[in-house]
């Protein structure tokens, strides 16, 4: 965490977490619950906060990764619904009812522990449990649901508080029949895991942002949103008519440490893969990949100097890269450097530094936010 802490900074704008919150609402039905993923860490905006800021804005329910994650959410004061995406390891069954956490569930092993536990500490955990309806991941495969759900009937201490899945295809173009399957299996699962009717039924999910935004018939009883309420679309681009307005919450600030004249034929960085053709102006700054900002991007990435794009020359180092200024006669050391964010006129989002790395915008925010120092604007 926070290479160079110093001169960098991850700047969290909680106001756009929380727009954001409020445009993925808008696309819902009254009465349809949200639960706000916040696992890695909320995408790298950092747990607590962002889990703070989706609450205030009403958010139902949040989804994490890990017991610990949890945890640190309880310890923060936060009071709602907290599922753990991963479920139970063993030996963390204690610390799930202690601080009334709802696993996911797709195993029977580790279910009559979690019970006992549940039940010498008079409490209930609500369980959600998961269908394989096609992602190939965590969950029962569609045979084998029918006897979880019976065995979490029968166990005391447990009650079933979703029957959830998760969609493999639904960003991807033309797979709409698929994913309209895969939801129709996990509505048949619901009629065969349904409770006696003096029991609370349980909340039937699936939809991530893709299928949120794409598929208002597969918004079930809860939405689990976590790169739309970040400010980023998941979509490709021939669906943008899908999504509402979305805020990037998160920025990476730097400042220019050195700014100097190459001649003509002079090599910038390790092993030289850039060489100037003509008089050149440099700024160094002091962002590399010890910071999350990926080694691989050599050669393709810009920053933003003054509200213009300067590309990186060369390769990126560790805690270093060096920017062409040489159309920004103005840049002096000290000037402020965006590398992710808005910087007057000029905006580089995580999608752009993405397609540069040949990944995902969620990957940019995990590790430039996990390894920088964060920064958080107010509330709204
Ligand atoms: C991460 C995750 C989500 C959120 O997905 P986005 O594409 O970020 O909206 C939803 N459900 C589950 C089970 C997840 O693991």
């Amino acid at each position: 965490m926070r290479g160079a802490a110093s001169y960098n900074s991850v700047q969290v704008d909680l106001k756009a977490l929380q727009a954001n919150f409020k445009a993925v609402r808008s696309r819902l039905l009254p009465g349809i619950r949200i639960m706000a993923v916040v696992k890695a860490d909320a995408y790298g905006h950092g747990l607590e906060a962002a889990a703070e800021a989706f609450a205030r804005a009403g958010a139902d329910c949040f989804g994490v990764g890990t017991v610990e994650e949890g945890v640190r959410l309880r310890r923060a004061g936060l009071a709602g619904e907290v599922v753990l995406l991963l479920g139970v390891a063993p030996g963390e069954a204690a610390e799930v009812v202690e601080n009334r956490l709802s696993p996911v569930v797709f195993d029977p092993a580790g279910l009559a522990e979690l019970s006992r536990l549940a039940e010498r500490r008079a409490g209930m955990v609500g369980v959600h449990l998961k269908l394989d309806a096609g992602m190939g991941r965590f969950g029962v495969v569609p045979t084998d649901l029918t006897r979880l759900a019976a065995l979490i009937a029968r166990l005391p201490g447990l009650h079933l508080a979703g029957l959830m899945s998760h969609f493999p295809l639904a960003d991807v173009p033309g797979a709409e029949e698929r994913c309209r399957e895969q939801w129709q299996l996990l509505q048949a699962g619901y009629a065969v895991c349904l409770p006696p009717a003096d029991v609370p039924r349980p909340l039937l999910h699936m939809a991530n942002s893709a299928a949120l935004l794409r598929f208002p018939w597969a918004h079930g009883d809860l939405v689990r949103p976590g790169i739309s309420l970040y400010g980023y679309s998941p979509l490709p681009a021939e669906f943008a008519g899908v999504v509402p307005p979305l805020q990037p919450a998160m920025s990476l600030h730097s400042r220019v440490l050195q700014v100097k004249e190459l001649p003509a034929g002079h090599g910038v960085s390790y092993g030289h893969r850039y060489v100037t053709s003509g008089r050149t102006r440099l700024a160094v700054l002091p962002v590399g990949y010890a910071d999350g900002y990926p080694r691989g991007i050599s050669g393709r990435a810009e920053v933003l100097l003054r509200g213009h794009r300067a590309p990186l020359l060369g390769t990126i180092c560790m805690n270093a890269c060096m920017a062409d200024i040489s159309s920004l006669p103005l840049v002096q050391a000290g000037d402020e450097a965006v590398f992710l964010g808005r910087q007057g006129e000029g905006f580089i989002g995580a999608d752009e530094l993405a397609a540069w790395h040949g990944t995902i915008s969620y990957e940019i925010l995990c590790r430039i936010g996990a390894m920088n120092q964060r920064v958080y604007g107010p509330l709204s």
